[in-house]
């Protein structure tokens, strides 16, 4: 628990720095804890610091811990890969997807999302590097699928995320961010003012510093609250 609390109060002081670089409000930065593999347990410690706002990459373990940890009144994010038969539970119990990869699949969240729910937050994944192994939009088909999102009215289309490949120092990671940033600026050109995007979901543990000076929103910091993950 007293590293737990060292290390967000690390983390904190990172944020402060880097925000304070690039003249931005540190209140302009949402930390998302990512609490993939991480016991609700963890979760509860890391909450009763103030983080509010947490990152699950897979559906079944993440619905476990949503359900114990409700009465903590807890934002839930689903930021691992959406495959079509996890979409109904997404839209039923989180706040938030960022790793929507297709048209297709933000239809679906659309349609299954409760009436009864605020719209579910939407980013659209953005494969920034090109990568074969990574999923997300080409910029190029981007605009077009932000315009067919934009008007599905039980999503609200918020930004964009990606995870670029790992890079050897801040210039460096600083390029598909700013890529990112651009990209985001251009549909932004495209879209009516109620509709325009302010989210940059960008920057993990390693490369958070780059993200914001490129305007990062939100940073999806797993490792450096929690501690190194033991593998699966
Ligand atoms: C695991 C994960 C993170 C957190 O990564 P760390 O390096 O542990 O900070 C962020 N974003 C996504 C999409 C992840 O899967």
């Amino acid at each position: 628990m007293d590293d737990l609390v060292t290390k967000i109060a690390v983390i904190e002081s990172r944020l402060c720095a880097v925000t304070s670089i690039a003249e931005r409000d540190r209140k302009d930065v949402l930390l998302l804890a990512v609490s993939k593999t991480r016991s609700a347990e963890s979760i509860r410690q890391v909450a009763e610091t103030g983080i509010k706002s947490f990152g699950e990459n897979y559906l079944q373990e993440a619905l476990a811990k949503i359900a114990s940890l409700q009465s903590l009144d807890l934002d839930w994010h689903f930021i691992g890969p959406i495959q079509s038969n996890k979409t109904r539970q997404i839209s039923e119990n989180f706040a938030w997807a960022h790793s929507v990869d297709r048209v297709k699949i933000a239809q679906r969240l659309n349609d299954q999302r409760p009436s009864h729910m605020a719209p579910l937050n939407i980013c659209m994944q953005i494969n920034i590097d090109n990568e074969a192994t990574k999923s997300g939009f080409s910029t190029e088909q981007a605009l077009p699928a932000a315009l067919e999102i934009t008007a599905l009215p039980n999503l609200n289309l918020r930004g964009l995320m990606a995870i670029p490949a790992a890079r050897e120092n801040i210039e460096a990671q600083r390029l598909p961010f700013a890529k990112l940033r651009l990209l985001l600026e251009d549909i932004n050109r495209s879209l009516d003012n109620s509709e325009k995007l302010d989210t940059l979901s960008m920057g993990m543990s390693a490369d958070l510093e780059a993200a914001i000076l490129e305007q990062a929103t939100i940073v999806r910091v797993g490792t450096d609250i929690f501690g190194p993950r033991s593998t699966k």
